[in-house]
């Protein structure tokens, strides 16, 4: 008889979104004439920038016709795309990154999952908590994470609590970690490093032989003086991978493009990162599609970034109206400055699910349960500003009205 991956079969099931779903249909069922408003999507809604769409127009045209069809493309991404990338994220704030250290992909998803392809299985992993699902179970799936606990935790991850006592700042964990998971503007907290925050990262990283793998989807956000990337950090590029995406940059999530930045000082041994990366991308990915790279290329261009300033502006204004709101109506708020996500904490030391019932029972208002993402979450919530202006506020006034 065949085996399969017994790493799968240790992984629980998902159920938070479906959960959430159930609960807003036993609640519409129960409340056929109250409307429901949605600040749990973790999803963008407004569309493409003109000027992808046009790009992407123009290169559909090209594959139509002989002379300029393209077929298989580059694995690591077409040179344009790199050197855009090299360009505008990197060079224009004084880092020195090169083109064939970017690769281009379908998305930070796929490859913060996909590169524990390149890492030992013996690798001790430190993640946030809460965090991102995705850092967890692909480790999980690899055999690094061990068994799940009965409260939830595997026993071979080191969990670095993210809480108000610590500002949503993990702590350098007690126990060695040789891959570390950051993400910074965070999600789901909302949370962002300072410089010097990263520098301790860094710092440990050097000094203990770690990796850290930094995901900064949410990096275009940022309206601090704060870090963009882990690479404006001193030592950076002997000790980090970064993740970008342009999902929440430029509204790709349906469009898929983001990019991974592999150092070639960064090596293990005498092994190149970059070229095990390299190998890896080569044998199991076939690029990202042309028309989707020009796409991404046009959000660089003038127009684009006009383009796309704007509606991060429209989604940073949501966030402020929906973090202003909730502290004029007592609550006490985290994040929604640098990102898009609001962190609140749930009054009266209710769980996150009780609140998450309180909040649609006597507002029609859903979110996330912040014990959804780890359990450090527990107590808190995620509300997000990526529904529309008129909803954020109406939002707002239902719970003003209501707490
Ligand atoms: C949305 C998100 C991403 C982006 O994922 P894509 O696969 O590029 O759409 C990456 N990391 C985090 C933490 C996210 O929330």
């Amino acid at each position: 008889m065949f085996q399969v991956n017994e790493n799968f079969v240790k992984l629980p099931q998902s159920y938070l979104f479906s959960d959430i779903a159930k609960r807003v249909a036993a609640y519409t069922q129960a409340n056929p004439d109250k409307s429901i408003i949605r600040l749990g999507i973790g999803d963008v809604t407004r569309p493409l920038a003109p000027a992808v769409v046009e790009a992407m127009k123009k290169a559909c045209d090209e594959m139509g016709v002989e002379a300029t069809f393209r077929g298989y493309g580059p694995e690591q991404g077409y040179d344009f795309l790199r050197e855009a990338i090299v360009t505008h994220d990197y060079r224009a704030r004084g880092i020195d990154i090169s083109a064939d250290e970017i690769f281009v992909s379908d998305g930070a998803k796929s490859d913060t999952g996909n590169i524990g392809d390149i890492f030992g299985k013996d690798n001790v992993v430190a993640v946030c908590d809460p965090v991102y699902p995705v850092y967890v179970d692909t480790n999980a799936m690899a055999g690094r994470a061990g068994n799940l606990t009965a409260e939830g935790k595997w026993d071979n991850l080191v969990y670095m609590p993210c809480t108000e006592e610590n500002g949503f700042a993990p702590a350098i964990p007690a126990k060695k970690a040789d891959m570390i998971y950051l993400c910074f503007p965070n999600n789901p907290t909302g949370a962002s490093i300072t410089y010097e925050g990263l520098q301790k990262w860094v710092d440990y990283a050097l000094a203990n032989g770690s990796v850290i793998l930094y995901d900064s989807a949410y990096e275009a956000f940022i309206t601090e003086d704060i870090p963009h990337s882990i690479f404006e950090i001193d030592g950076a590029k002997q000790c980090a991978i970064e993740f970008r995406s342009f999902s929440k940059t430029a509204g790709f999530t349906g469009t898929r493009c983001g990019y991974t930045v592999v150092p070639k000082e960064l090596t293990c041994n005498g092994v190149s990162l970059n070229a095990l990366w390299n190998r890896r991308q080569t044998t199991k990915f076939n690029g990202v599609p042309y028309i989707v790279q020009r796409g991404a290329e046009a959000v660089y261009s003038p127009e684009g970034q006009a383009q796309i300033q704007e509606t991060i502006a429209y989604y940073l204004h949501n966030a402020k109206v929906i973090r202003e709101g909730l502290a004029a109506a007592g609550f006490t708020v985290y994040g929604g400055v640098n990102a898009p996500y609001i962190w609140l904490k749930t009054p009266h030391c209710l769980t996150s699910w009780a609140f998450f019932d309180e909040l649609i029972n006597k507002a029609g208002v859903v979110g996330t349960p912040g014990s959804g993402f780890g359990p450090s979450g527990e107590g808190y919530f995620r509300l997000t500003s990526f529904g529309s202006y008129e909803n954020s506020v109406a939002a707002i006034e239902r719970i003003k009205a209501a707490f």
